[in-house]
C-alpha cells in the first residue's frame, strides 16, 4: 500500500480538496473548505497529501472513498470553472487527477508489489524492482482553424445537437504537438491547414488531460466528417456562431480570440 500519507493534526489548516472517485466536496456556496480541518466538519478521508499553495496558504488533497451519502455537495471539477480565479479549478485538476493516479497505482505494474510514495518529488517507487511511475498526463490538441471571417467549427457524437466547439484529438505515442493537429484535423474533417500558431494551454481533468490550444489558417479541401466521429462539421461566420463552449474553457476562449482578432 502507499504510504507517507501526512497526518492530520489539530493545528493542519489550509484549503481542503476532498476528492472521491474524480468528485471535489464543495461548501454550500460552492467552494473549497479552508481552515483547520477539525473545525470544518469535513468527510473524513483514507490519505491526505499537501499538493501546493495558494494565497501563502498549504493546500490539501484528501482522498475520501467511502460510499457517499449525500450527493449534494459533491461536485465535478467543472464546477471551479464558475469561480473567479482559474487556480481553483488548476488545483482541482491537480487534486482529482493525483487521486485518480494513487488509486490506480497501487501496484508495481511490473512485478506486483505495492508502490511506495517517493518523498521529494510527486511520484510512485516500487522498492522489489525499481519501476517508477509518474502521474498520467494525456496531451490533446485543440485546433481552430480559420478561413478569412469564418472558424471551422465541428460536433462530435458526445455532444448535443446545435452543440459545436474547434476540433480535438488526442496526441499519439511519438508524435509532437505539431503533428498531432495537422493530422487530427486531416482525419476529422479532411481539411488541410497552414500557419499554426500555438495559443496556451489548460489542464482537463476529465480523467487527466492537458488540453494544447493552437490557431490554424486554412489551406485547403473540402468537408468531409469521420464517420464515428464527427456528427456534423461547418464554417461559420464569425458573426452567427451556434452554441460553443464558454470562456472558462480553453476552446471557449479560442474561438473568441480568433473572431476578435479578425475584427481589428
Ligand atoms: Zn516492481
Amino acid at each position: 500500500m502507499i504510504e507517507h500519507s501526512l497526518e492530520i493534526t489539530a493545528k493542519t489548516c489550509g484549503y481542503w480538496y476532498i476528492v472521491n472517485k474524480g468528485r471535489i466536496w464543495l461548501t454550500p456556496q460552492g467552494e473549497i473548505p479552508y481552515g483547520h480541518f477539525h473545525d470544518l466538519a469535513l468527510p473524513a478521508g483514507d490519505h491526505c497529501l499537501n499538493i501546493g499553495e495558494w494565497l501563502q496558504q498549504p493546500v490539501y488533497l484528501l482522498i475520501h472513498q467511502d460510499q457517499i451519502s449525500d450527493e449534494s455537495q459533491w461536485h465535478s471539477a467543472r464546477a471551479l470553472l464558475e469561480l473567479p480565479s482559474p487556480h481553483w479549478f488548476e488545483l482541482g485538476a491537480r487534486a482529482t487527477q493525483l487521486a485518480l493516479f494513487l488509486q490506480t497505482h497501487r501496484y508495481c505494474g511490473q512485478c506486483g508489489c505495492g508502490m511506495n510514495l517517493v518523498n521529494w518529488e510527486l511520484a510512485l517507487l516500487c522498492h522489489k524492482c525499481g519501476h517508477r511511475v509518474y502521474p498520467r498526463i494525456s496531451p490533446c490538441i485543440l485546433v481552430a482553424v480559420v478561413k478569412d471571417r469564418q472558424i471551422l467549427l465541428a460536433r462530435s457524437k458526445r455532444h448535443k445537437p446545435g452543440f459545436f466547439s474547434i476540433l480535438a484529438g488526442f496526441v499519439e505515442s511519438g508524435e509532437t504537438l505539431e503533428q498531432a493537429a495537422h493530422r487530427e484535423v486531416a482525419e476529422e474533417v479532411g481539411v488541410s491547414i497552414r500557419n499554426l500558431r500555438y495559443v496556451g494551454s489548460q489542464p482537463w481533468p476529465f480523467p487527466h488531460s492537458l488540453m494544447v490550444g493552437f490557431m490554424a489558417d486554412y489551406a485547403g479541401g473540402d468537408i468531409r466528417c469521420q464517420p464515428h466521429e464527427i456528427e456534423e462539421a461547418a464554417w461559420f461566420d464569425f458573426m452567427e456562431l451556434p452554441e460553443i463552449p464558454p470562456v472558462t474553457t480553453l476552446s471557449g476562449q479560442m474561438i473568441a480570440k480568433a473572431c476578435a482578432k479578425s475584427n481589428d
